[in-house]
């Protein structure tokens, strides 16, 4: 059952977030291997042209703030030259539930809807990321115009974020939170 804030998106718009969201976790697979964490975001314009889209790269570049969705978000800034992507009408697609950082990068950034894959207490689950506290996100993003889409294929994504553990890759939290 898809999570969500409003009931009338079109069923061929639903159809066209699972093939992206599909599509984005089987290039996450492959993208894991290099380096790259296992979360990749991608940003679109109403026409369906591909803006921007970028994985996370936590521990390939060293900095805590490379989450796919903040790295997605700044190389959009930089191709659209400004701050507020609202004028363009943009969706955002991730593999899983934007972190507690995420969300509030994509409240800031003017993206007007949301597509994602795997829930974040899933992803906590699989894998011992923490996913920050979020409580009400879904109900504070429509109060702000901001609809959300989640649960989108959950299955594939969690088998990503499985493999993804099973193949004995990072999972980087500072150290302050390791060994609770
Ligand atoms: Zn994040």
């Amino acid at each position: 059952m898809i999570k969500n804030t409003k009931t009338d998106l079109p069923q061929e718009e639903l159809e066209r977030a699972k093939k992206i969201i599909l599509d984005l976790q089987a290039e996450t697979a492959l993208l894991t291997d290099k380096g790259y964490g296992p979360f990749l975001a991608a940003i679109y314009d109403d026409k369906g042209n591909l803006v921007a889209k970028r994985a996370n790269s936590v521990a390939q570049e060293q900095c805590c703030l490379n989450h796919a969705e903040v790295n997605t978000i700044r190389q959009a800034h930089e191709k659209l030259k400004t701050y507020d992507l609202a004028p363009y009408n943009l969706s955002i697609y991730v593999t899983a539930e934007p972190c507690v950082m995420c969300m509030g990068a994509i409240m800031w950034s003017g993206i007007k809807r949301i597509f994602y894959g795997v829930n974040s207490s899933d992803v906590e689950a699989i894998t011992g990321f923490d996913e920050g506290f979020k409580p009400g996100w879904f109900e504070a993003f429509a109060k702000r115009g901001i609809e959300v889409y989640g649960e989108i294929e959950p299955e594939a994504g969690k088998k990503v974020l499985k493999d993804y553990i099973a193949k004995g890759k990072e999972v980087y939290k500072p150290s302050c939170q390791r060994g609770k």
